[in-house]
């Protein structure tokens, strides 16, 4: 039987949820295999989460085969900033609880503060 791709996801991820539509988002981009949308709780006057379709719950769970796909997501986050015409912006991961991470399925933060809200 053909995998789709929920079958690869995780069913208690809030995150996985977003990418299955089971969840509400902003979303503001979506790839095959990307998918980006406004956090909740902005930290900044644009703060986007990109994040990979497929669950890895944290850089510290990324394998090689993931090796294009964190390439993928730093090119996703360059063509959003494009977009919104941003000419500077910070991005950032946090990693495990004591770094600052929450929601395990991993996502880069996208943080600026303008032009382009
Ligand atoms: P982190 O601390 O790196 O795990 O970041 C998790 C981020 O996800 C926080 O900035 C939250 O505000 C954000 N967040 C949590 N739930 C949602 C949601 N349902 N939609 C959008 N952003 C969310
Ligand atoms: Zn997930």
């Amino acid at each position: 039987m053909k995998k789709n791709l929920k079958s690869k996801n995780m069913p208690n991820c809030v995150f996985c949820k977003i990418v299955n539509k089971e969840a509400p988002a902003e979303i503001v981009y979506e790839n095959g295999k990307i998918i980006a949308f406004k956090d909740i709780h902005p930290q900044a006057p644009i703060h986007l989460l990109i994040i990979p379709k497929k669950h890895i719950a944290s850089v510290d769970h990324l394998e090689l085969e993931d090796k294009e796909l964190m390439g993928e997501l730093i090119l996703a986050a360059q063509k959003i900033a494009r977009e919104k015409n941003l000419k500077g912006y910070k991005l950032q991961i946090n990693v495990g609880r004591p770094g600052g991470q929450v929601i395990d399925h991993l996502h880069l933060h996208l943080l600026a503060y303008g032009p382009g809200n």
